[in-house]
């Protein structure tokens, strides 16, 4: 099945194919040709299924074929509702990448910020609004949000809105709606509230579901090796010694990061390039095919240069930095053990990143392995941030080094102590 075939417009297509996406999701492949009939969907789907762009992409076109409208300011025509700003920011950088031909606008607004810049914004007029339901509800109360134009509703993770407390808040913007418009409802879990709420707002409604990301989750071996920042480099030169890393991608939080990680890699004499945002198409294209020809060994990559990879043979994940975005860990591990066939994924955690590791474990609902026995367990266990602590002035400094003894570095033998130390702090209560 190919994008072509599902009968989207050359524009769109275009911008899929900037992303990289070869071929449609399942979600992607179901929904989308349902949608573009006008007809409303219940989608059993989590993220990291692809269900962004299952909606994004008709919503777009069917604006994108609507005369726009001659007169005034231009009035919210879709409406998404996500329960997080996460999800909310995720969504709206997806419309804009899928949109980036169409010349729609669309529009982000969430809680816990000033509103000013988001008022601002909306009375600039937009096509699109992705909202959380507490601050939209805000807005609308306080006349600064026109939604009688609204003929597309998106409900999406309406399990965890509900979770979240937020279904007043969805009720109540649903009643300030036409009546007339096309609904679609995404949820992972379909408990009786979401069940009785799609029966209310749904008519004559599409279901499609598809395998939750969690039962790929499931067919991945997951590790977590706790170590320090500045030992993360070593740690992983250590383990690629290991040949049966064929092909690793490994994860970074920044580009700068990536960069670094790959001269670090490339100083151990291990094959290796590095993608993200900053390297043009091209060079992202040639150091894909390189890695997926087998070329190189390793590929660094940022969350968002990874979009869209898409690697039959990938033997290892590597989470170089911990997410702070739980779902980015599904969509990162999920890029082994595609097509229901096991992989590994391997996490790196310092203890900046313990909240992290706790947000994923909730998500996923499972704990990975600890890896205890390696070569740099963690030996710093507090936060420690390095820019506010002052300097002292140099001739402190200076006497301090005069009288500090020389600390050996970690030897073999001494391994066991640090490695029950930071047994001792994980395995109670954590693991
Ligand atoms: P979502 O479930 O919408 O959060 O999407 C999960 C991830 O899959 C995102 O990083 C998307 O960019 C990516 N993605 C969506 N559709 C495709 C596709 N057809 N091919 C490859 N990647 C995709």
């Amino acid at each position: 099945m190919k994008f072509q075939e599902l009968g989207i417009i050359e524009p769109i297509l275009r911008a899929i194919q900037d992303e990289g996406y070869e071929v449609p999701s399942p979600i992607q492949a179901e929904a989308i040709p349902i949608l573009l009939t006008g007809r409303d969907l219940l989608g059993c789907a989590q993220t990291g299924t692809g269900k962004t762009a299952a909606f994004a992409i008709p919503i777009l076109q069917s604006l994108y074929k609507q005369k726009p409208a001659n007169t005034g300011k231009r009035k919210p025509k879709a409406l998404i509702l996500t329960p997080t700003r996460e999800l909310a920011l995720q969504i709206s950088e997806s419309f804009k990448a899928y949109g980036r031909y169409t010349g729609i606008k669309a529009t982000v607004v969430f809680g816990g910020v000033s509103q000013i810049p988001q008022v601002a914004e909306l009375s600039a007029g937009t096509d699109i609004l992705v909202a959380t339901p507490g601050r939209l509800n805000d807005l609308v109360n306080q006349r600064l949000c026109d939604l009688t134009g609204v003929s597309v509703l998106v409900l999406d993770e309406a399990d965890r809105m509900l979770d979240m407390g937020f279904i007043h808040d969805v009720e109540k913007v649903i009643a300030k709606l036409p009546r007339e418009r096309q609904t679609l409802l995404f949820s992972a879990t379909i408990p009786k509230e979401i069940a009785t709420l799609s029966s209310t707002i749904l008519r004559n409604h599409a279901t499609v579901t598809v395998t939750p990301v969690s039962s790929t989750v499931e067919t991945i071996d997951q590790y977590v090796y706790f170590v320090d920042k500045a030992n993360k480099g070593r740690l992983l030169i250590d383990l690629l010694g290991d040949e049966t890393f064929v092909s690793t991608l490994i994860f970074s939080r920044t580009k700068h990061g990536a960069d670094k990680i790959k001269r670090i890699m490339e100083a151990a004499g291990i094959s290796v390039k590095a993608i993200h945002g900053n390297k043009s198409q091209n060079a992202r294209q040639a150091a894909l095919d390189e890695f997926k020809s087998g070329t190189i060994r390793a590929l660094v990559a940022t969350d968002i240069a990874a979009r869209g990879i898409d690697i039959e043979q990938l033997s290892h994940v590597i989470n170089f930095d911990l997410p702070n975005i739980p779902e980015t860990y599904v969509h990162r591990i999920g890029r082994t053990g595609r097509a229901g066939l096991g992989g590994t994924a391997i996490s790196f955690c310092d203890y900046d990143e313990m909240k992290f590791l706790e947000d994923i474990q909730k998500l996923i609902k499972m704990k990975p392995q600890v890896v205890e026995e390696h070569q740099y367990p963690m030996q710093v266990f507090e936060h420690i941030e390095p820019k506010t602590v002052p300097r002292p002035p140099r001739a402190e400094r200076n006497m301090r080094a005069a009288n500090t003894p020389v600390k050996s570095p970690v030897k073999k033998g001494t391994q066991s102590t640090a490695n029950s130390r930071a047994k001792g702090r994980y395995n109670t209560g954590r693991h």
